[in-house]
């Protein structure tokens, strides 16, 4: 028998955990520790525990798949690469839309960028970030000049207070939860504020329970709070940052007093002002957010909230301090990074600038040019573009992404797809998504590549192949420089290695061009801006200055807006949505796991007992929610963990989709659906 232990990263959430797979007779078994990650150290939540479960499933893609009157059947690689090529080439590339993924390697996504742009010359390529953690890019960029998380996360252990505003910390980054465990046990106090009680509020020193969306009024008045007594990091506000007074004048309304921030939000007056007291008072305080703050259609200014109150207690570049946005999926950081976004290439280098432009047009040497300087459609976008303005997008090529149950409202999903005339998926399962495809191709998971993967903590890390593909299928980047072969463009995409592709994105992108595979092959990896191959990586950002041009961080005045809906005598209860410890996202690797799929079988809709018992509703029964958009069917919890008023379905589960019920909207400047508000009622069956 042959055994061995292969070192890798965990391919779920955004912590970037190291483990062991356990690899026999050529094939992966199980997961073990590997003790020498200082984020992890040798811990794993259950997700990573049972990491190996999906990855020999007997329903795995294995060849290429083409639908032909309607049903797929298996096609040689040649077959459905010609198809492609014939069909993209076909539309002009402003008809052609390309979805990346945040779950694939860095090189994969730095391929499908350079396929996007280069071969089929679309500026309309996007992925899932636009869904999570798009208004942390735009929010933290307008206030640091960077829209990624300030700290690490090993730096979380030593600050002195905790905030966690919107992010079920224990749940969704455990491992991170460990690190605010850490620093509660030397001392530190932790404040939680959600609409639920959650396991990481159970472990709060002070819960402050509030109605979805009220996030800046919350925000405003701790800052006020702050000023009032005098707290705020004076040398901070006057020398490092611009906006100040017009921040202290917004904050310092009556509107934002703890008692009327009460009334609006639900969280007792007291509560407010010794949050602020803890906050304002500390040492350090590291801010701790998630999808909480950044789904709204104010998502950008949740998010610039959190920087002015980081700003304003001087815990912007101090060790403890920072603005740590969670990022969902294992790579949503490094898909931002590779520009798999429609307004830049990577490192966040404008498609609009003409000199970026010329960079990559001239490094990429395509024959006939690269797509037009211009900005292309959000997700979001492209969904209503295909629904309002049918014609005009025509083709999709997905890699990785299931929007089928993970973009608000699906029917408004299934309508766009009704629209599209040709789609190409890759994937490794036939995810709902996947079965509306043209084309399936059969690609690689995690266990079968090497290549990087940018955790939350901008720390760049390894994936290491322990196995050999199932069937056909093939790495992501290769199907993509196959494909793009057939289009003619072989030259511009002749890798041999998953590092060829890494050290060809390094040498355009200025925070990864220190980077190369024999540094990162070290545990404790390298966080970006890594600019020079000696220099030792950045694990905390805006040291001395922010990355703004003239060094400072912009502080915003922002009035609290209620969401896009609220309640009404239709529709009287805010619906919001999330995720649970056992499950990741639309479940496509989680429900395959036969461990996690067990321990929870399908979803549920979170109810108070004061509200179940008004309606005659009683736990575990069926019932039906109902928002303006679409109604589900979904056993009931009534439990008094969710505040009167306001509802909770965790989202993976396809057939209690919450998706179906969310509504739409956007934020105007990070284009991301509000998934946290909307407004639902409920019915006995
Ligand atoms: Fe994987 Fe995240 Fe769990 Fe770590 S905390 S084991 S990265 S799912």
């Amino acid at each position: 028998m042959d055994m061995k232990y292969v070192q890798t990263t965990c391919p779920y959430c955004g912590t970037g955990c190291s483990l062991n797979l356990v690899v026999k007779d050529g094939k992966v078994v199980d997961t073990a520790p590997y003790h020498r990650s200082p984020v992890n150290e040798g811990k794993l939540c259950p997700k990573g525990t049972y990491a190996h479960e999906f990855v020999n499933r007997e329903d795995r893609l294995t060849t290429p798949l083409i639908k032909k009157d309607g049903k797929f059947v298996e096609a040689t690689w040649e077959e459905a690469n010609a198809l492609i090529a014939k069909k993209f080439k076909s539309y002009t590339p402003d008809e052609c839309a390309v979805l990346s993924s945040a779950r694939t390697s860095n090189e994969d996504n730095y391929a499908l960028m350079k396929f996007a742009r280069g071969a089929i010359k679309t500026r309309h390529i996007d992925h899932c970030a636009r869904l999570c953690h798009a208004s942390t890019v735009a929010g933290l960029a307008a206030s640091f000049g960077s829209g990624a998380m300030t700290n690490s996360i090993l730096d979380i252990a030593e600050s002195k207070c905790v905030f966690i505003i919107g992010s079920n910390t224990f749940e969704q980054h455990p491992l991170i939860g460990r690190k605010v465990m850490q620093a509660k046990k030397a001392g530190a106090k932790i404040i939680y504020v959600d609409p639920r009680l959650t396991a990481t509020g159970k472990q709060a020193d002070l819960f402050m329970q509030f109605k979805s969306g009220s996030d800046v009024a919350v925000l405003n008045c701790i800052m006020g709070e702050i000023i009032r007594n005098g707290w705020e990091d004076k040398d901070w506000v006057q020398n490092r940052a611009k906006g100040y007074d017009e921040l202290k004048a917004t904050v310092l309304q009556d509107a934002y007093l703890p008692e009327n921030v009460e009334t609006l939000s639900g969280i007792p007056a007291d509560k407010l002002r010794t949050a602020a007291e803890w906050i304002g008072t500390a040492e350090s305080c590291a801010l701790l957010y998630s999808m909480g703050i950044t789904q709204h259609t104010c998502g950008v200014d949740n998010v610039k909230s959190t920087a002015n109150l980081q700003m304003l207690t001087g815990n912007i570049g101090r060790r403890g301090g920072g603005v740590n946005a969670l990022r969902g999926q294992n790579n949503v950081q490094g898909a931002c990074d590779m520009g798999a976004l429609p307004v830049v290439f990577t490192a966040y280098q404008k498609v609009i600038d003409p000199v970026a432009h010329k960079k990559f047009e001239d490094a990429w040497a395509f024959p006939d040019g690269i797509a037009a300087a211009q900005n292309g459609y959000e997700v979001t976008v492209m969904m209503d573009v295909l629904t309002d303005n049918p014609g005009e997008l025509k083709a999709m090529y997905i890699m990785g992404e299931n929007p089928f149950l993970s973009d608000p409202d699906i029917h408004h999903v299934e309508h766009a797809f009704e629209n599209l005339e040709f789609v190409v998926v890759q994937d490794i399962f036939l995810t709902e998504t996947a079965q509306h495809a043209d084309v399936v191709l059969p690609a690689t998971c995690y266990a079968e590549k090497d290549g990087t993967q940018t955790s939350t903590e901008r720390r760049v890390q390894m994936w290491r192949t322990a196995q050999a593909p199932p069937g056909q299928a093939k790495l992501d980047w290769k199907i993509i420089a196959d494909v793009a072969a057939a289009m003619g463009y072989a030259d511009q995409f002749a890798w041999e290695t998953s590092e060829d592709v890494f050290n060809e994105m390094a040498s355009l992108t200025p925070s990864y061009a220190g980077m190369t595979y024999e540094r990162l092959n070290k545990p404790e990896a390298l966080h970006w801006p890594c600019p020079t191959k000696e220099h030792p990586g950045t694990p905390v950002l805006h040291i001395d200055k922010c990355s703004h041009p003239d060094g400072m961080g912009v502080m915003h005045a922002i009035e609290w807006k209620p969401p896009a809906e609220v309640p009404d005598e239709e529709y009287p209860f805010i619906l919001t949505t999330g995720r649970c410890i056992w499950h990741w996202h639309t479940g496509s690797m989680t429900r395959r796991s036969s461990t996690l799929a067990n321990e929870v079988k399908t979803g549920w809709i979170e109810i108070n007992p004061e509200d179940a018992a008004a309606l005659g509703i009683k736990d575990k029964e069926m019932i039906k929610a109902i928002s303006r958009r679409g109604e589900v069917e979904v056993p009931a919890k009534v439990t008094p963990d969710i505040m009167k008023g306001v509802m909770f379905m965790p989202f993976h589960f396809a057939e209690c989709a919450a998706n179906f019920l969310t509504n739409n909207a956007l934020d105007p400047i990070a284009k991301i659906p509000e998934y946290k508000a909307c407004s639902v009622k409920v019915e006995k069956i």
